[in-house]
């Protein structure tokens, strides 16, 4: 049980949730609850809220829920949803050609039509990021060969106690889908995303608006955007695409419980009739992995994060010790000290607020193999 908050004592302005579905909140519309979780006013109310948490409470940062499983024994702590129809971008007042200021809570759509609107060139390709701002800093989502950290200028972040603090990239270890702080603060543990300047290239306003629509039209025929689903649930092995791995071993359309490799992406796992447990999402995922690994020797590692803990007996002994992005800090107690890398967040649906359901639109595809 989380210690109660004294939620008007601390003025807080935003909206606390008791037991709250994750799944409303995660594009795969699946899984269990967050014990607590808050949707903040504006920055100054994040701040009072992680000041007014208990010092060794889980938090967990979500943005728009589109990497991300919760298991469906539920995360333990609090859940901060971050994203924001509102969340402000604007010019990054640096004085710098192309620069822009991106709340953390802001679609990665709207950031990218925002700045192909301002004759800027190099962010089309989060049209098709079905994320938020912050979501894709902690991940360096990309596709189409580019990734968020290219143009990340500095970012903000807050801590436990609700200070910020602006960082360079320098202060970041990043890679293919990995970031860490090189600090002794814990990158979604200790410390998350608020804010971010982005510098792009001026360009052809025009071009980079059919560039977009041309990504979108792309992922709308390569994937299956009709139904939920968390976009590439492993990160492409060197020199390969996991999606052709999965295919050449007999899976699209192999099912556990309510949930199914599709087959229009074998990378994809879809949750077509919204009954799927996370425990058959990751039942799946571990079937998948081991499968590529028996035919192929090739280790498929999860980029989709997994936090929360499995109800007892569910059956799923998965993802541990396969290298999966998962679990540190948010009450999760699946893949600790297995190799994993992350697993902070709940989440929110992809792309509400940039566009609907992740079902519903173009803006919401993404797709890694376009990497
Ligand atoms: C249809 C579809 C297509 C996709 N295509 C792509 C693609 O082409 N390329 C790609 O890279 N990804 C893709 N994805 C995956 C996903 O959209 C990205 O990983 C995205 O960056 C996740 O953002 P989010 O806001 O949904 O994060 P969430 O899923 O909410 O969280 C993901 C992780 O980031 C952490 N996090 C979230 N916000 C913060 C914060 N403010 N500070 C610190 N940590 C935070 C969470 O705790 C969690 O660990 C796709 C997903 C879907 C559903």
């Amino acid at each position: 049980m989380v210690e109660p908050l004294s939620f008007s004592s601390a003025g807080l302005r935003g909206r606390l949730f008791e037991n709250e579905p994750m799944a409303r909140h995660v594009s795969w519309r699946a899984g269990g609850a967050a014990e607590r979780a808050y949707a903040p006013a504006d920055l100054q109310d994040l701040a009072a809220f992680l000041r007014a948490l208990p010092s060794a409470e889980p938090v967990c940062f979500v943005g728009l829920g589109s990497n991300l499983l919760v298991r469906d024994g539920g995360l333990r702590g609090t859940a901060v949803l971050l994203h924001s129809p509102h969340a402000a971008i604007e010019s990054g007042q640096s004085g710098e050609a192309g620069s822009l200021r991106a709340a953390a809570g802001a679609a990665c759509p709207k950031l990218a039509r925002i700045a192909a609107n301002r004759g800027l060139e190099g962010a089309e390709f989060l049209a098709g990021i079905p994320g938020t701002v912050g979501g894709a800093l902690a991940m360096n989502a990309g596709c189409y060969g580019s990734q968020t950290w290219e143009f990340v200028r500095d970012v903000t972040t807050i801590d436990r106690r609700g200070v910020l603090r602006e960082r360079t990239p320098a202060a970041f270890e990043i890679g293919y889908r990995h970031v860490a702080l090189r600090a002794a603060a814990r990158l979604g543990e200790d410390e998350w995303f608020v804010a971010a300047r982005f510098v792009f290239p001026a360009g052809d306003g025009a071009r980079a608006r059919r560039r977009i629509r041309e990504l979108l039209a792309r992922r709308v025929a390569t994937q299956p955007l009709a139904l939920p689903n968390a976009g590439s649930v492993f990160r492409n092995p060197p020199g390969d695409h996991a999606a052709r791995l999965i295919e050449a071993c007999g899976l699209k359309g192999h099912s556990i419980g309510g949930a199914r490799v599709s087959e229009k992406h074998a990378n994809f796992i879809v949750n077509p009739e919204r009954r799927a447990l996370a425990a058959d999402i990751e039942a799946l995922i571990v079937l998948v992995r081991d499968a590529v690994q028996r035919r192929f020797g090739v280790a498929l590692v999860p980029e989709v994060r997994i936090v929360g803990d499995a109800v007892h007996g569910a059956g799923v002994d998965a993802v541990h010790g396969a290298g999966v992005d998962a679990a540190r800090g948010a009450g999760v107690d699946a893949a600790r000290g297995a190799g994993v890398d992350a697993a902070h967040g709940a989440g929110v649906k992809a792309a509400r607020g940039a566009g609907g359901d992740p079902a519903a639109g173009a803006e919401q595809a993404g797709e890694r193999s376009g990497e």
